[in-house]
This record gives structure tokens, C-alpha cells and sequence, in this order.
């Protein structure tokens, strides 16, 4: 058992469950959602990210069944009690938050492991389609639950790998492994710098508050599907230029093949590269500096990969850029948008005595362009996945 800070929450998650399902829960297990610091659509194509595991978590409390009835509570949304029979699960099928735990116990499914009914609450305050993975949060607490109470002796490279199934082929997004790596192999006070050919990582402390910084992200608002069509044409395109090239993942290619590439393929997909490629450059980049210099000397980088992402990958959107924009204007060192894109948040790495200046103004620029209100929060590295009680 791990002690908690958090113990009366997690207390009452338990009693909750108890008055929704008649009995104890077998376990509560939570997992963070993420941020990442920079390394942006790299994932699937086997390059370099650098995310980190935030303070802000999906909490489920869970007790397998003898029978095969799957019965899934949140805490959050109106969509109520529902049911499902895990002797059927079908990708495709389920609706709302509940695709993710269904589509985790349909993946260990299709990796030969017998998965029973099981009755689920779920409590999360990671925000939803905000880039910071709310739906793989969700996925790692259930993996992690599933995998214990199973004994079926999954590593977190298996998990990654099995949540990542659940994503792509039952809920129907085609996100990578990044997301998940950050959540269930994250570490407090570190980013995970995680190499996704081969899933190896090395954890680069990241103290912002040593260095007289706060991230802040910027929750424009704007959701983002990642089941819509922007993310998975953006993964197309890069699979396109892979073959062109002739390389099995854009991983492959180095700053110096670029001018070549540009004669080999059409400008779009030339720019989508330039992208991956340069992108992968600057988390090598940012690594060096955040080891050798400290967090005060990546804002440049960071400014850089928001750049890229607006101009060659196409991923931003009005909110993002301006969010972007004041902040570095009012004090921020660097600032990018986060997460998959079209939406969602951006983060701003900001000196402390200019952190109520960059709030203030990011506020201000949205009123003024007529944009929702957008929610300004700071985070910094927390612990990754873990059992509760
Ligand atoms: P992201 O993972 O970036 O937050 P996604 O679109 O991948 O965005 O996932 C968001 C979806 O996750 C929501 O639409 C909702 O279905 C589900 N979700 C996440 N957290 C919760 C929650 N606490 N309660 C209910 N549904 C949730
Ligand atoms: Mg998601």
C-alpha cells in the first residue's frame, strides 16, 4: 500500500464506490496526465519526446467480478451508469469516456488475457481534450489496476504497448506511445526522455522553481478530437514521406538529408518532415541544455518547436499562437503549444516575477479577441502511476 497525501479523497472514492456497486473496491489506482515539454508528433514516428507526468490524475477504484457484466461509474458527466458485457467487446462500440476502459480490457483480451466483468468509478481532474492526455490517464489507472489484479506480470513497456492498442484500434485515435510512457513511467521531478524506437528512457530532472521559472499552460478551450481527421492525415502525410524517402520512419532522417528531401517530395509533405525532423533535433537540443544548464536555457527551443508546429506541420490554431505570442511578449522565455494540436493547450516558460503579468495579459488578449476564457494553470513533474490503496 502507498500513502497518500490525498488519503480523505481517495477514502471517500472508495465509499463512493462502495454505495454505487454494494461492495469494497479490490483497489484505487491512479495515473497522471501529462505535459509535454517539447517533442511534438515524433512519437509514431520512432523519434524523441520529452513529456512529464503533471499533479493532476484519473483516480479508479475497481473490483473484478465473478461474472462477465462490466458496470463504469465517473464522477464526472452525465452519462450516468454503463454497462457492458466483457465476453463481447467490440472496437467501435462503446461511447463517451467509457470507450477507454473498455477498450483496455478489450486489448489485454486480444493479448490473451482473460479479462472478467468489473465494476469501475472513475474521478479525474486531468481537464478533457485539453493536450494534456486525459484519455490515457484514464487508460494507465485501468491497465495498471487490471495488470495487478490479473497477476498477468506486464512490464510498463507492455502496458504502453497495450494501451496504445486500445487507443488505435478499439476507440479508434491514432496516437503513439508518448501520452502513456509519460504517465505510467513518469518520475516527480523529472521529464522522461523517451526514445520511442525502442521505449528506452532516461529521466532529465526538471526543476522550474530552482530556476526562478513556473510553467504555465494555457488551456485555450478549443477542443481537439485526436479521432478526427487533422491528427491522423498529419500521421498519413509522415508515412508518405517515409516511403518516398525510403526510410522505415521519418526517425531515419537527419538534418543534413533535408535539402535532398525537398527535391524528393511535394512541399506539403516536404514541410510535415521538416517538422519530425527538425522537431526530433531540438529534444536532443533541449536535453543537453536542461542537463547541462538547467531549465533557464530551453526557452529558445521551445519558441522554435511552436514555430515549426504552426508553419510546417499546421497544427496550431488562432488560440494557440496568440496565447504563444503574449506570453512571450509579457515575459515568458519560451512558450509552444502542447499536445497533438488543433487546440487544446499551450505552455509558457515563465520567470516568477512575470508570472501574474503573462496571466493577466493572455486573459486580456483573449476578451479582447472575442475567444472563451482561457483556464491558466502552472505544473510541475509528479509521480507516475501507482496503486493508492
Ligand atoms: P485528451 O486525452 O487530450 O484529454 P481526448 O479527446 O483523447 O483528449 O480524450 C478526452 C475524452 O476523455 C473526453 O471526451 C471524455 O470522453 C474522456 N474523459 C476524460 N476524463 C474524463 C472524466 N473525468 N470523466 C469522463 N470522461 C472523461
Ligand atoms: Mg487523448
Amino acid at each position: 500500500m502507498t500513502s497518500t497525501p490525498d488519503a480523505p479523497a481517495v477514502s471517500a472514492l472508495s465509499e463512493q464506490f462502495e454505495a454505487a456497486f454494494g461492495s469494497a473496491p479490490d483497489g484505487v489506482w491512479q495515473a497522471p496526465g501529462r505535459v509535454n515539454l517539447i517533442g511534438e508528433h515524433t512519437d509514431y514516428n520512432e523519434g524523441f519526446v520529452l513529456p512529464f507526468a503533471i499533479d493532476k490524475t484519473a483516480k479508479v477504484a475497481l473490483r473484478l467480478r465473478g461474472d462477465s457484466q462490466i458496470r463504469l461509474l465517473s464522477t464526472f458527466g452525465a452519462q450516468g451508469l454503463v454497462e457492458a458485457d466483457a465476453a463481447a467487446l467490440v472496437p467501435g462500440s462503446a461511447k463517451g469516456w467509457t470507450k477507454y476502459p473498455l477498450g483496455v480490457a478489450w486489448a489485454l483480451q486480444q493479448r490473451g488475457i482473460e479479462v472478467p466483468g468489473f465494476d469501475l468509478l472513475l474521478d479525474s481532474d486531468v481537464p478533457l481534450g485539453a493536450g494534456l492526455s486525459s484519455s490515457h490517464a484514464i487508460e494507465s489507472a485501468v491497465i495498471l489496476a487490471l495488470n495487478e489484479l490479473k497477476e498477468a506480470g506486464l512490464r510498463a513497456e507492455d502496458m504502453v504497448l497495450e494501451t496504445q492498442r486500445a487507443e488505435n484500434e478499439f476507440v479508434g485515435a491514432p496516437t503513439g506511445i508518448m501520452d502513456q510512457s509519460a504517465s505510467l513511467r513518469g518520475s516527480a521531478g523529472h521529464a522522461v526522455f523517451l526514445d520511442c524506437r525502442d521505449q528506452s528512457i532516461q529521466l532529465v530532472p526538471f526543476d522550474a522553481e530552482d530556476a526562478g521559472l513556473v510553467l504555465l499552460v494555457i488551456d485555450t478551450k478549443v477542443s481537439h478530437s485526436h479521432a478526427d481527421g487533422g491528427y491522423a492525415s498529419r500521421r498519413e502525410s509522415c508515412e508518405l514521406g517515409a516511403e518516398v524517402l525510403g526510410v522505415s520512419s521519418l526517425r531515419d532522417v537527419g538534418i543534413g538529408d533535408l535539402e535532398e528531401a525537398s527535391g524528393l517530395l511535394d512541399e506539403t509533405t516536404f514541410r510535415r518532415v521538416r517538422h519530425v525532423v527538425t522537431e526530433n533535433d531540438r529534444v536532443l537540443q533541449t536535453v543537453e541544455r536542461l542537463t547541462s544548464d538547467g531549465p533557464g536555457h530551453i526557452g529558445l527551443l521551445l519558441d522554435a518547436s511552436h514555430a515549426s508546429m504552426r508553419d510546417d506541420f499546421e497544427i496550431s490554431c488562432p488560440e494557440l499562437d496568440l496565447a504563444v505570442d503574449t506570453s512571450r511578449a509579457h515575459g515568458a522565455i519560451g512558450a509552444r503549444m502542447t499536445g497533438g494540436g488543433f487546440g487544446g493547450s499551450a505552455i509558457a516558460l515563465t520567470p516568477v516575477r512575470h508570472e501574474q503579468e503573462v496571466r493577466d495579459a493572455v486573459v486580456r488578449a483573449f476578451e479582447a479577441a472575442g475567444f472563451t476564457t482561457p483556464d491558466i494553470f502552472t505544473v510541475v513533474p509528479a509521480a507516475g502511476a501507482t496503486r493508492l490503496i
